[in-house]
């Protein structure tokens, strides 16, 4: 599942190729036939996220809210002014990168017949995006969005003032593990079992530690340190939680191999104490710790 950054990245993407651009929105599949009825022709005005949710808003205040969960995925093409990545989501098929700028110099000439079932089509004379997948997509008003707003924590990636001490007051009010809480989206909004693990390792801190017993300070340094690991993979287009000092063979840019301290490297020794980094399943989602470095 795409985590925070990608859903960052998505919606930056929307307001650059899409932005005060009048939309022909379409359902070649036919499930979102209704909802592409009432925003067709409307302009999109702009483009936000919210954790791992996408919102879309057009000129009439009608949204579109979509959700990609494990499967989802847009897909983009256009003219040479139409630029940015084009697939995003979907991280089992294209892994944790992002393909590179589709644009078409041979004479854009309007999107391609659809492929498969795409859930929702969006034309502007410029480009398209097509979502195919997605757990959400739907058609809903401002006072929808904001319900949907009002049920998910503090994002990191917009860090606004008075987010982190929120954070660290939902955090400490329940006695659940802090690896369940990280994934939490009413604690939290945005992180996913990447960040959840490498975050945790940065922190030194024991996966099953009950949210009422963090301190304030270190809750704090949870949440900075979630700021910084976040807003990295929002500029490079990848998780990397690792410092140049991991990578192997002086590589400009991580291996993917050294890309993270513990997430996926169970078996192996811990980067920073060789203990053997250890893999269980928590809230059914896997979970990587190192049982050396995080007590
Ligand atoms: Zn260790």
């Amino acid at each position: 599942m795409p985590e925070g950054h990608s859903v960052h990245r998505l919606a930056r993407q929307f307001q650059d190729v899409f932005g005060g651009r009048r939309l022909d929105v379409s359902s070649p599949q036919g499930r979102f036939a209704a909802g592409a009825q009432v925003l067709t022709g409307h302009t999109m005005v702009e483009a936000m996220a919210h954790g791992k949710q996408l919102f879309l808003r057009f000129d009439h205040e009608l949204f579109l809210h979509v959700h990609l969960g494990l499967y989802g995925a847009w897909n983009f093409g256009g003219d040479s002014t139409f630029t940015g990545a084009s697939s995003i989501g979907a991280p089992r098929r294209i892994g944790e990168k992002e393909s590179g700028p589709a644009a078409d110099d041979t004479g854009y000439v309007g999107p391609p017949p659809p492929v498969g079932a795409v859930r929702v089509r969006l034309v502007s004379d410029h480009g398209w995006a097509d979502l195919r997948g997605a757990t959400t997509c739907a058609a809903i008003t401002s006072a929808e969005a904001q319900a949907v707003l009002d049920r998910l924590g503090p994002d990191p990636l917009h860090n606004r003032g008075g987010d982190r001490d929120e954070f660290i007051r939902r955090l400490r009010r329940r006695k659940t593990a802090v690896a369940l809480l990280l994934m939490d989206q009413s604690v939290l909004a945005g992180v996913g079992n990447i960040y959840r693990a490498e975050v945790l390792f940065r922190q030194a801190m024991d996966p099953w530690t009950p949210g009422s017993s963090i301190g304030v300070e270190s809750a704090g340094q949870l949440w900075d340190d979630t700021v910084d690991a976040m807003s990295d993979g929002v500029r490079d287009g990848r998780i990397v939680t690792t410092p140049p000092t991991v990578w192997t063979g002086g590589a400009a840019m991580a291996p993917d191999a050294d890309a993270h301290f513990v997430y996926k490297r169970d078996g192996m020794p811990c980067r920073a104490c060789g203990t053997i980094v250890g893999m269980t399943e928590i809230g059914a989602r896997k979970l990587y710790w190192c049982p050396g470095c995080q007590v």
